[in-house]
């Protein structure tokens, strides 16, 4: 028999904060007044992280782990807790704790009123470095300005969606998967649950720069083709202004001023184009890297393991 709700929760290397959300989701569920399941995916974590959920799902029949066979990344991990659930509202959820499973009780109420889409929107953030919440602002408005689909800001990926909604997403079929673009995306009728982001409850941030500029590029190129326009606009900006300079230059040398001044000025026109040119051609190499690795039409992600399900694979 399929659930009511399903929790979805991804997770990579969170042995310090398994448990203990697993506690604070089940406690939440219990209230939620339907019957849920809770499917832990676990991103390839290199600690005890799938020895701990093995040890949940065997002792809570609510629970189940989707375990990859390596470190595939959140957004992918979200994705395929997606299409594991079977539940008609399907909730996301970090397995940090940074987003309090309490607020999951009024996404429920939203839903029963009507809502397809119940987002969590951060009224602010707590035990973050200023550099995050600085990164994060910049890169929700960059992020909006680029795009034609409406990405509403400071909204991370807590939410509750619909099953029509999930139904909608596992039919796209991209790779490069930026999930809370592609809920946007697909419409239908949402809303907003205002929280206070808190502290992570244990570990430390599994976002390192590295991957932060990855999630932000993903976001951008998945959702806008401005990036290559600009070059369209620079370079347009660009031949002007050496339009310009050209007809300066040749009048300086039919009235008799020399033109040739400054082996330093040349040089410095010089290494800007160029700087110029290689940005927009890594620009369009971006775009090119996509279309490549949506053309080799490989599996999203590979699971090795799954627990608390009917037909378990070992
Ligand atoms: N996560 C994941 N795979 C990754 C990185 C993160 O599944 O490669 C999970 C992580 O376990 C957590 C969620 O994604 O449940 C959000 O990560 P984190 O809390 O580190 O990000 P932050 O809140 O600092 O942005
Ligand atoms: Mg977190």
């Amino acid at each position: 028999m399929s659930a009511l709700f399903s929790v979805v929760i991804p997770a990579y290397n969170e042995e310090e904060v398994i448990e203990e959300s697993h506690k604070r989701l089940s406690a939440v569920m219990e209230q939620s007044g339907g019957d849920y399941e809770l499917i832990f995916v676990n991103d390839g974590s290199a600690d005890k992280t799938p020895e701990l959920l093995r040890e949940i799902c065997s002792r809570d029949k609510h629970s189940k782990m989707v375990s990859f066979s390596r470190n595939f990344g959140h957004q992918t991990a979200i994705t395929a807790g997606m299409e594991y659930a079977t539940g008609e509202a399907v909730i996301v959820i970090d397995a940090d704790l940074q987003d309090p499973p309490e607020v999951i009780l009024q996404m429920i109420a939203k839903w029963k009123e009507g809502f397809d889409v119940v987002y969590g929107k951060r009224l602010k953030r707590k035990g973050e470095t200023a550099f995050k919440k600085v990164t994060a602002r910049l890169f929700y408005r960059t992020l909006n300005l680029l795009t034609d689909v409406k990405i509403p800001a400071d909204v991370g990926d807590f939410r509750l969606i619909d099953r029509k909604v999930c139904n909608a997403l596992k039919s796209l079929p991209e790779r490069n998967r930026y999930v809370r673009g592609l809920v946007s995306w697909v419409g239908f009728k949402q809303t907003a649950v205002e929280y206070v982001r808190e502290e992570r409850f244990a570990g430390e941030t599994k976002y390192p720069l590295r991957k932060m500029v990855k999630f932000a590029s993903d976001g951008i190129t998945s959702f806008s083709h401005k990036p290559l326009k600009i070059s369209i606009y620079v370079g347009g900006f660009l031949s002007l202004f050496s339009f310009i300079y050209m007809i300066v230059v040749i009048c300086q040398r039919l009235f008799g001023h020399s033109a040739i001044s400054g082996w330093a000025s040349s040089m410095a026109v010089s290494l800007f184009f160029n700087g110029v040119t290689l940005i927009m051609l890594g620009i369009i190499g971006e775009y090119i890297g996509r279309i490549y690795d949506e053309a080799k039409g490989r599996p999203l992600y590979i699971v090795g393991e799954t627990a608390g399900f009917n037909d378990d694979k070992h």
